[in-house]
């Protein structure tokens, strides 16, 4: 009988490791393995903070899909998915079709704009390397635009909209360029404005109290101002409108007041809630055997009824079990169900600092930041190995 066909879709957390995983798990000639992506780089998202302010260069975020996968094992297509046709089991690219009997879904999120007028067309988005170059440039291009035009201080006005953790680390990271910045452009520090606005009564909500407020403090005293309990409404060309009546005069705004499912996955038919499935315990779409979805487009439920929120850390458990359950799926062997485990969760508040809870024990500051190091550097390990780790890891 003919070979079974797996499609991936999307090289992000979730696509890579049940790629690699697949690669490992398969045997000669078992499946075609096709791996999908827009781009030809795996980009480490939980790394883009960095790029974004332009502390890190984006080339530390991002790897080269062929340095990462065996060519003689997965054939990797360099393009962009339009749609996905579960009926015909097809996939249409930008350039061509792709035929499936096995198919994942791994092709991660997109800003949540919660249909907030002038968000999608005025504000940016911390969300691939393009996104980020992009970010930066703008940045810079605000401090040279206003020593021409010295009255126009909005344009030395930057605004977060969004506490959760995006907005968090990028904060850290903005905060920590601007006397950098400052001193480059001769721009006088006490002229710069940089706001957090956070629609819920708290920064980081659900979050751990006492790390919240240490990390408010932190970046209070690196020039941040909160404004919380306060949503923005409405963004222009001009800046953002807040519920509290204000305008925040800004050229600046970035947008991490939430992500959702990619909309492929809407258009596709399949049941969605902001553009995630709820998988079945094995990771498969309900109603499509054939069809698993990892990571920020997937939806998986907590023992106690309540959604896992979306991270990399999921989408790589993910990966494994999914590669099981399509090798089981093939062998006709019995499948695994996924349970997640978290290892916890550590934020970076820029140079030097963090906070995180791990098990039951909160962390914060220098170790902190040492322990998100290490982290990045696990991941590194995971996908390329030592030489990995040697060439884009952050030791210092
Ligand atoms: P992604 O990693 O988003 O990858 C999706 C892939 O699909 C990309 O390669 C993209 O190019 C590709 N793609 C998209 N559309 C198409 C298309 N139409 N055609 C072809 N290819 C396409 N989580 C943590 O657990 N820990 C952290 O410390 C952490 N830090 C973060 C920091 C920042 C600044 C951000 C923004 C997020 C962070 N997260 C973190 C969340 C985490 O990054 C996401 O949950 C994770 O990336 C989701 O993985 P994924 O596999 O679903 O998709
Ligand atoms: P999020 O959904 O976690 O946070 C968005 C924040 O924006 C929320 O606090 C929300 O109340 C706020 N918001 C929504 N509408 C608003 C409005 N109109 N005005 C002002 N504020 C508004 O999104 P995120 O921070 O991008 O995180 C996405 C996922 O990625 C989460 O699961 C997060 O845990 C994960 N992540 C993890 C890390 C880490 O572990 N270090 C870092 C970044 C992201």
């Amino acid at each position: 009988s003919r070979i079974p066909r797996i499609v991936i879709l999307g090289a992000g957390y979730g696509g890579i490791i049940t790629a690699l995983r697949l690669q490992k798990e398969l045997n000669y000639n078992e499946a075609d393995v096709t791996l999908v992506n827009k781009h030809d780089y795996h980009y480490i998202t939980t790394h883009l903070h960095m790029p974004a302010a332009g502390t890190d260069h984006f080339e530390n975020a991002r790897v080269s899909i062929l340095k990462l996968i065996d060519e003689f094992k997965i054939d990797f297509v360099k393009s962009t998915v339009v749609q996905i046709r579960t009926q015909d089991k097809k996939v249409i690219l930008e350039d061509g079709t792709l035929s499936y009997d096995y198919l994942v879904i791994g092709l991660g999120g997109e800003p949540e704009t919660f249909g907030i007028p002038g968000l999608l067309e005025n504000a940016m988005n911390i969300r691939s390397i393009n996104t980020v170059r992009h970010i930066k440039e703008h940045i810079e291009y605000q401090f040279a635009k206003y020593k021409k035009e010295p009255r126009r201080t909005d344009y030395l006005t930057f605004v977060v909209g969004g506490a959760g953790f995006t907005g968090i680390e990028f904060i850290g990271e903005l905060a920590d360029r601007i006397p950098q910045l400052c001193k480059d452009f001769d721009v006088d520090p006490a002229l710069v404005k940089v706001y957090n606005v956070e629609a819920a009564p708290t920064a980081l909500p659900g979050f751990d109290p006492e790390l919240v407020e240490y990390a408010m403090d932190v970046l209070t005293k690196k020039g941040v101002t909160f404004k919380i309990a306060t949503a923005i409404k409405e963004c222009t060309t001009d800046g953002v409108q807040l519920a509290d009546g204000e305008f925040i005069k800004s050229q600046t705004v970035i947008w991490t007041g939430g992500i959702r499912g990619n909309r492929l996955i809407e258009e596709a038919g399949f049941e969605a809630m902001r553009g995630r499935v709820k998988v079945d315990e094995f990771l498969r779409a309900p109603g499509h055997e054939n069809v698993f979805i990892v990571g920020d487009g997937s939806l998986v439920i907590s023992p106690e009824n309540r959604p896992y929120p979306p991270t990399a850390q999921i989408a790589m458990q993910q990966g494994v079990v999914c590669a099981q359950n399509l090798v089981g799926s093939i062998r006709n062997t019995s499948l695994k169900q996924f349970e997640y485990k978290s290892k916890g969760t550590v934020a970076s508040l820029g140079k030097g600092e963090a906070i995180g809870v791990v098990g039951d024990k909160k962390v914060k500051g220098f170790w902190a930041a040492q322990l998100k190091k290490m982290i990045d550097i696990r991941y590194l390990f995971i996908i390329g190995g030592i030489p990995l780790v040697l060439k884009k890891g952050k030791f210092f």
